[in-house]
């Protein structure tokens, strides 16, 4: 069988078994591919099994696979960092940004997107691993910050994101998915529409369903490893 297609479907396994652990719905846990430095053809496949959810975290690559994936069915997530001199390009090509993590970059994608007359879904990412390496919202401004983006019309508040801590300790790495549950629902109890928790990649996706993740990222264990490491794609300076 297809490597791609064989991980797909040991993915989908370690999916339904966190959700019978955790006594959840398997259907209530979306799949995103995490698909930076994934060739199209290879994207192909698994959009042709039946996949319907890929994140991009390069505007140079959210363009370029554009066209070759245009004619099947999908939906695409910006999960990079966003520098706002990029906003023209992403609105012309992903459908929702989940990385929406500073007040600056709100503001000016809600001027873009009035300019042009559209609306888009954000994510607003946190960062509950507080490590200084990774972007998102300080946890203790989340909910400040949650109110202002509420408040930009154009921009459709779906959930919230986070990358959990890189480490091999399973309690550590929790503490962020919890982090991230904790701020949905002070947002959700002053009507902040945020009932997506898109949280849990690879590596720590059992703990991030336990905790109540609606949208997993996955890339390396679906497409193998990448040739850079993950600080390469997440660093703002190159
Ligand atoms: C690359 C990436 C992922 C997927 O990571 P893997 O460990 O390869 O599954 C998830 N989220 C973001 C924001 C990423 O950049």
């Amino acid at each position: 069988m297809n490597e791609v297609l064989n991980n797909l479907s040991i993915i989908k396994k370690r999916i339904e078994n966190s959700c019978l652990k955790s006594k959840r719905n398997s259907s209530d846990v979306k799949l995103l591919l995490a698909t930076k430095t994934v060739l199209a053809v290879k994207i192909k496949i698994a959009l042709e099994a039946g996949e319907t959810l890929i994140g991009e975290n390069r505007v140079q690559e959210l363009a370029e696979k554009f066209e070759p994936l245009k004619a099947i069915p999908h939906q695409t997530h910006f999960i990079g960092h966003l520098q706002t001199n990029k906003i023209k390009e992403v609105i012309k090509y992903a459908d929702c940004i989940q990385s929406m993590d500073r007040i600056e970059l709100a503001e000016k994608l809600q001027r873009r997107l009035e300019f042009e007359n559209k609306i888009i879904d954000v994510f607003l990412q946190v960062n509950t691993s507080y490590e200084e390496s990774k972007f998102g919202i300080a946890p203790e401004k989340a909910l400040d910050f949650a109110v202002k983006v509420n408040q930009l019309d154009r921009l459709n508040i779906k959930g919230l994101m986070t990358i959990g801590l890189f480490s091999a300790e399973t309690e550590k790495v929790r503490k962020c998915f919890r982090l991230l549950k904790k701020l949905q629902q002070q947002m959700l109890e002053i009507n902040i529409p945020v009932h997506e928790l898109s949280m849990g990649m690879s590596g720590d996706l059992e703990t991030a369903i336990e905790e109540g993740s609606t949208i997993i990222r996955i890339g390396t264990a679906i497409f193998g490893k990448r040739p850079y490491p993950d600080s390469y794609y997440w660093n703002e300076n190159r």
